[in-house]
């Protein structure tokens, strides 16, 4: 299905983003591979033995919105089409609300929420025109339930969940697919990445990160997800389902158990 496809990446430098290149990758699709630092798009591309034909590397920081547009005209110009969008580039934080900056909740929601919804509306239009295509966003499980010390990062993918819902109602006659991806614990950097109360990555590993799914597994659930053309997906272990299910279900119970933080 993804033959000469062209997908674009966001976050292509690390975890879940590159995993997901070497997925698309080996089933031949053509590959825009975006983040801020092109070395390591470089290291990717070459370990995905990557074409020069087949692949363009755009860097780019998601949350200068203002470029966006003008830099999916480099898609266009380079392949002519963009066939699918995986909005996956993304921070978090670990820090309480008491000590959250206002200039780190920005942050947070211009890379996870603003910086995505910029992309998707600079493709957008052309995949209306062509009637196919396919948006997807890494959300989270911290986009149905939520955990202590990560406040601004569950706000803004509760926020992803709103958009894409609403957006996969508005395109539903028109051929465009909207997927929505929430994982739990995936083994990659976001731990490390996740800024401090001064906006500066805390670079620490976190155990269940570390114990986490294998990204290259997650990868492929996702190519499975879009090849059905899914509107969401849970790839997730079972205490955050289980956390996901009482959070509907029982949120009293939920939120007693969080504050304690017994359940993740
Ligand atoms: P990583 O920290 O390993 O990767 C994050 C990626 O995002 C990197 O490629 C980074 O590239 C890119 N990125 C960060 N900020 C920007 C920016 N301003 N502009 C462009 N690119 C940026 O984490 P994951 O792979 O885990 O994260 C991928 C997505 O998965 C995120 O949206 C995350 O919230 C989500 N997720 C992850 C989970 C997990 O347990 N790992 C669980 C649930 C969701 P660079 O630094 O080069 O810009």
């Amino acid at each position: 299905m993804f033959k000469g496809k062209v997908v674009w990446i966001t976050g292509a430098s690390s975890g879940i983003g590159e995993s997901l290149v070497y997925a698309f990758a080996r089933q031949g699709a053509k590959l825009v591979l975006s983040a801020r630092r092109v070395e390591e798009l470089q290291r990717v591309r070459a370990t995905a033995n990557l074409p020069a034909d087949d692949c363009l590397i755009l860097p780019l920081d998601v949350s200068d919105t203002e470029s966006v547009a003008t830099l999916s005209k480099q898609v266009y110009d380079r392949f002519g089409k963009i066939d699918i969008l995986i909005n996956n580039a993304g921070v978090s934080h670990w820090t309480k609300v008491k000590d959250l900056s206002l200039e780190v909740i920005h942050k947070i929601f211009n890379v996870n929420f603003f910086g995505g919804i910029a992309l998707t509306k600079a493709v957008l239009p052309q995949m209306l025109a062509s009637k196919r295509g396919h948006m997807v966003v890494i959300s989270s499980v911290l986009g149905k339930m939520v955990v202590q010390k990560q406040a601004a990062y569950n706000a803004s993918k509760h926020a992803l969940q709103g958009f894409y819902d609403t957006l996969r109602l508005e395109v539903a006659q028109d051929g465009v697919g909207v997927l929505l991806v929430c994982p739990g614990f995936v083994r990659t950097n976001v731990a490390k990445n996740s800024l401090n109360k001064d906006g500066v990555a805390i670079n620490q590993d976190n155990d269940k990160i570390a114990k986490g799914l294998d990204p290259d597994d997650v990868a492929e659930k996702i190519l499975e997800a879009i090849e059905k053309n899914k509107d969401e997906i849970i790839i997730a272990g079972r205490p955050e389902r289980t956390g996901i299910l009482l959070k509907r279900l029982f949120p009293s119970l939920f939120a007693r158990m969080m504050r304690k933080r017994k359940l993740l």
